[in-house]
């Protein structure tokens, strides 16, 4: 089977881990502050608060904005369910504006229409790794006085017009097990609001900034050295990691271009794509459907993925949830039906490669 995602580990990964577990500091230490440092170098931003998770790193950024009961964080539709419950942890109202066809990320118009006088936060979420087309976002959110939280969870890197993701206000990334960078758990808040960013590293810490002196209800949300030592050789090395994704997309879209009804996924202008996933579309002008093909595909042995195959917010639990305002999003709706991820990660070899364009070949062709 070539899975969708494969975590290797190194040596010099395994030497700095075992350093952490010899030094005895296995918590939050200096390898923590190592991440800290090399991460805000390598996305040019003057803070970077390391936290637990991409969730709680969400979670942290929105309580750092002091969000009072009412005030509402527009989202995007198409995204993982942290982006959701996250708004819902900080006790804020979720709304939605949908996306674009081409970069799978919030539509500017959209989010002009679901502003409401209750808007405080936008946060559009940049997919696949490509970011969202943060120079409309931005130009709204600056017009209405908006704060802009950048789930950035899958883009760690990426840039629009030399502008990185999670710089333009706050941003938050993930260091989940699948993700470009894995900690195993894992999350990074960046900001280059500096007042901001002390305000974090206290909710982090149980509200304290010297011990036992509290100055706001925190939280545990600190990362730990063992984790911080997986990742720092990771940041050092990840321009080559998207570079390889990079060649492995490139190679995918040569095999793949001809296809009918199949789209494939596209750099927008300006912007650059570290290929966290690697996504294409099964439209209804394809012979074959999306599951059906997925269901192909991992019976030759070449794992897929669906993210993700509804909205957000289109499930039971969150049907009558008092935070959550739902909408109408129809390019969201039709492309959670059309996604299919391949595998595009940096461990893949030139005959995983072939295999997994052959295969879909075949399976659209002789459908
Ligand atoms: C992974 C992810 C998160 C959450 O990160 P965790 O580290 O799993 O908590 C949030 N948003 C998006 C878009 C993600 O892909």
């Amino acid at each position: 089977m070539i899975p969708i995602s494969k975590v290797v580990i190194t040596e010099e990964q395994e030497q700095l881990v075992l350093e952490v577990l010899r030094s005895g500091n296995i918590a939050q230490g200096p390898m923590v502050a190592k991440l800290e440092e090399i991460a805000s170098k390598k996305i040019g931003v003057g803070n970077s608060i390391a936290v637990n998770n991409g969730t709680t790193s969400l979670i942290a950024s929105l309580k750092s904005l002091d969000l009072q009961p009412g005030d509402q964080v527009i989202t995007s539709p198409f995204t993982f369910a942290a982006s959701l419950n996250a708004i819902i942890d900080a006790g804020a109202v979720a709304l939605f504006a949908d996306i674009n066809e081409e970069d799978f990320g919030m539509n500017h118009s959209s989010l002009s229409e679901n502003l409401t006088n209750n808007t405080r936060v936008v946060m559009p979420v940049h997919l696949y790794g490509q970011m969202c087309d943060m120079e409309s976002i931005s130009h709204i959110a600056s017009k209405n006085d908006l704060r802009i939280l950048e789930d950035s969870a899958q883009a760690f890197g990426a840039s629009q017009n030399g502008v990185m993701a999670g710089t333009r206000d706050i941003g938050s990334f993930s260091f989940y097990a699948t993700k470009n960078i894995t900690t195993g758990e894992g999350g990074l808040i960046t900001t280059n609001d500096n007042s901001l960013a002390e305000k974090i590293r206290t909710i982090r810490n149980q509200g304290m900034k010297k011990k036992y002196e509290y100055e706001i209800a925190g939280n545990n949300y600190r990362l730990t050295d063992i984790q911080a030592a997986l990742g720092i050789p990771q940041i050092n090395n990840y321009d080559l990691n998207v570079e390889r994704r990079s060649n492995n997309a490139n190679l995918l879209t040569q095999g793949l271009e001809d296809l009918p009804g199949i789209v494939l996924p596209k750099v927008q202008p300006g912007r650059t794509h570290v290929w966290h996933q690697y996504t294409i579309r099964v439209t209804s002008e394809s012979p074959i459907s999306r599951n059906e093909l997925a269901e192909h595909l991992t019976r030759a042995g070449v794992g897929t993925g669906i993210y993700y195959p509804k909205m957000v917010f289109d499930y039971e639990i969150y049907n009558s949830h008092p935070q959550v305002k739902s909408s109408e999003n129809p390019i969201a709706k039709k492309i959670s039906s059309e996604v299919l991820s391949l595998p595009v990660h940096p461990h893949l070899s030139l005959s995983d490669l072939e295999k997994i364009i052959e295969t879909v070949r075949d399976i659209v062709l002789k459908k």
